[in-house]
């Protein structure tokens, strides 16, 4: 189901900006009531992600929109004019996602990353481990407000046992005291498997000695918060370290693949293939290297130019993956010369592939906006031992592929 969002606001010049806002930035529909009972007639007809109230409405003057959307189940960020501190302490209290004072502008281009960050949120796992169940509930519905697919555990050993079968958790939140094993072996462990590039440890306790929490941070911890602590404040920490996450996600992308392609580049095939391949080798699964370049590449560019060839090598690129699997190597070593592992295939298997992605190649021109297409071919060389080193191994196919160009292109070697 797509998102929806409902924007609860009597200020018809805010609600507009807002919903514009909205569609433009977060391509996102948008709802707007100007009243309590506006709301709850759209609340029966459509499913809300989320909604962003206004406390001061002609029929519900004094915040009595919040209970009513919470009850209904959705989440919902409170932007209002009111600067009452009592006021927000007591709806702080409720299960909302973020107070936010409309002061200006830049108070509603706050709502909108706040929400573009819950989008992003959706697609991270967060475990939160703790052996009270009240606190675990209370932190478990702190993080489902704040979008995360959340996993809640009673102790250490639990959480890495779901740690394990959710390799891609993000997030950690551990208490310290816990029985089994606490967070601290909890920490350690987790620190023997995961850089703090790649899973962010928040540790939550009640004690607050602080050769505790230096230990804790000289272990991996990412962060040691003691309780009680403001829930505002830990929503802020996670969301930072979240994106922090994420930007270096981004980053080792850029390292690893080719800009072009997406496709990993030559310096990290040749870095973590040949752990790999090595395994490979030692258990005979069956791993099959192929070099493929495309022919005569040099006369598409002079003839179409530069800008055409880049886009004759995306679209070869988008070929090959649509033809290999998940657990395959697609790697661009530079120009127009690629390398590919297949996993776990017989010859024959690995030949009907390469058969198939030479012929689609000859079949699928590249179509270009003036209605003009480009046909090319692609020579492959193949080597089915893993017997040498990957090296060696590329060698090989590489030799290969010069018998195929040199026997008249558009064929496979092997
Ligand atoms: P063959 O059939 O023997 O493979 O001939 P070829 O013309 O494909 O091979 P050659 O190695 O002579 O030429 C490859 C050309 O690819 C030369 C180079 O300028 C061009 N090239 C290298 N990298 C890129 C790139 O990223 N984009 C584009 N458009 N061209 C590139
Ligand atoms: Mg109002
Ligand atoms: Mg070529």
């Amino acid at each position: 189901m797509s998102d929806r969002i409902l924007l609860v606001d009597d200020n018809k010049t805010l609600s507009k900006l807002i919903s514009l806002k909205v569609k433009s930035e977060l391509n996102t529909q948008i709802d707007i009531a100007y009243s309590l009972a506006e709301a709850e007639l759209l609340t029966q007809n459509h499913f809300y992600t989320l909604a962003i109230l206004d406390l001061n409405l002609p029929d519900a003057p004094n915040g009595e929109v919040v209970d009513a959307i919470l009850k209904q189940k959705i989440p919902s960020i409170v932007l209002t004019g009111s600067v009452d501190k009592a006021f927000r302490t007591s709806m702080m209290k409720k299960d909302i996602i973020d107070y936010v004072h409309k002061g200006g502008i830049e108070d509603i281009d706050y709502v909108i990353d706040i929400i573009k960050r819950l989008f992003k949120n959706r697609r991270h796992k967060i475990m939160v481990v703790d052996d009270s169940s009240v606190f675990r509930n209370q932190m478990k519905k702190m993080v489902e407000n704040l979008f995360f697919q959340v996993f809640a555990l009673a102790h250490g050993e639990e959480a890495l046992f779901i740690l394990e079968e959710n390799p891609d958790i993000k997030i950690v939140i551990t208490d310290y005291n816990m029985p089994v094993m606490d967070g601290l072996e909890l920490t350690k462990a987790i620190r023997k498997k995961y850089t703090k590039n790649q899973l962010s440890i928040f540790v939550l306790s009640s004690t607050d000695d602080s050769d505790i929490s230096a230990m804790f941070l000289k272990r991996g911890a990412t962060d040691y918060i003691n309780k009680p602590f403001s829930k505002e404040e830990l929503s802020c920490r996670i969301n930072n370290a979240i994106e922090a996450l994420e930007n270096i996600d981004t980053i080792s992308n850029f390292t690893r693949r080719d800009f072009l392609t997406g496709l990993y580049n030559r310096r990290y095939f040749f870095s973590t293939v040949e752990p790999y391949f090595t395994e490979e080798a030692a258990l005979d699964n069956g791993f099959v290297t192929a070099m493929i370049d495309i022919d005569h590449f040099k006369n598409i560019n002079d003839t179409y130019g530069h800008d055409i060839g880049d886009k004759v090598i995306v679209h070869f690129s988008e070929i090959v993956r649509s033809n290999v699997q998940h657990h395959d190597i697609v790697s661009r070593f530079g120009g127009e010369e690629f390398c590919v592992l297949l996993k776990g295939n017989t010859k024959e298997e690995a030949l009907s592939v390469f058969e198939r992605i030479t012929q689609t190649v000859a079949m699928t021109p590249l179509m270009l906006e003036d209605g003009s297409e480009i046909v090319f071919t692609i020579s492959i060389g193949m080597v089915f031992t893993c017997e040498n080193t990957l090296k060696d191994t590329i060698n090989e196919a590489d030799q290969r592929l010069y018998e195929a160009k040199k026997n008249g292109r558009n064929r496979i070697a092997y």
